[in-house]
């Protein structure tokens, strides 16, 4: 048996599925975890690959690291959906984090990773700092007060289904508005290589420049996404992300990690011709 993937209608990615573990039909989402022997247990979304054992380090620290490491003085953390918790585990792991604010919109999304996949969702038992809830993140940022947050991750599904609003001027008007003056946005911003998610990565980098000073892209290998060549968005008020790095103090926590270095940092925003012409386009 396979799991099987669409990228385009005639392109599609199978990976061997030894044991389909579970299955649901969640309010939002359809919801499954398999088992492969290279890739570990992985979830789908919507028949989308969401996270792997194998893999997942690359996404989450890319995520994570990338701003941690331009302003080391964030203290209160805003992340959209990442109910895998992933993303959570790696900012949690800044002592001088203060606070983690997570909005997840499918609680089943967060319990299933928790029973399932505790590589990720172990960060989401215990940690005092952290506040779950399950609500759209478009009406979240929405409700939420002015200044209020140094850091959101945008760690969202594609633009169809439950995270469209995540993709519209209203979301990045309202991130702009709740982050504080040094305020960073960081967002899942699709790939550059088949065309509908070309698409989607102009689409979004052309409202995200409008709306913010400083609007740039950088890039990461995730084996297990359609092409493997996946982008973060870096948006500010203050920082440029190569300009401001503060590569010393980032050494000086001892972070380990597996794919971030401050070195990786600069080249990840170097960015292919092609790639630079797409987002510098009209869309
Ligand atoms: N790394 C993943 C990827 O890009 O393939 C994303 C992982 S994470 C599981 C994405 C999460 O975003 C999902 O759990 C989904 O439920 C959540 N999500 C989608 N739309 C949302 C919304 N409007 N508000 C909050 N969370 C949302």
């Amino acid at each position: 048996m396979w799991f099987t993937e669409h990228y385009q209608n005639d392109i599609k990615f199978s990976i061997e599925v030894q044991e389909h573990i579970y299955s649901e039909k969640s309010n939002y989402q359809q919801i499954d975890f398999y088992k492969n022997k290279t890739f570990g247990t992985f979830f789908t979304l919507d028949g989308f690959m969401m996270v792997t054992q194998k893999d997942e380090f690359i996404y989450h620290d890319m995520i994570s690291h990338v701003p941690m490491a331009v302003n080391p003085n964030i203290k209160n953390v805003l992340i959209i959906g990442g109910g895998d918790g992933g993303t959570a585990r790696e900012i949690l792991r800044y002592k001088s984090i203060s606070s983690v604010d997570m909005v997840e919109i499918d609680e089943r999304v967060v319990r299933l990773c928790q029973k399932f996949l505790p590589q990720t969702a172990s960060s989401l038992d215990d940690d005092f700092r952290l506040k779950i809830y399950f609500e759209d993140g478009l009406k979240f940022v929405q409700n939420s007060s002015s200044e209020q947050y140094d850091l959101i991750l945008v760690d969202s599904t594609d633009p169809i289904g439950p995270g469209e609003g995540l993709f519209t001027y209203e979301f990045y008007n309202n991130c702009n508005r709740i982050l504080t003056k040094e305020g960073i946005l960081i967002n899942q911003h699709e790939s550059p290589y088949y065309e509908q998610d070309a698409y989607e990565m102009k689409r979004s980098h052309s409202k995200i420049k409008k709306t913010f000073p400083i609007a740039k892209v950088y890039q990461f290998h995730m084996p297990t996404y359609a092409s493997g060549h996946w982008l973060f968005g870096f948006a500010s008020k203050k920082y440029d992300p190569i300009k401001d790095l503060k590569s010393n103090l980032w050494n000086n926590l001892n972070l380990q990690t597996k794919y971030y270095n401050t070195d990786l940092h600069i080249g990840a925003f170097m960015l292919p011709t092609y790639v630079k012409q797409q987002l510098e386009s009209n869309y």
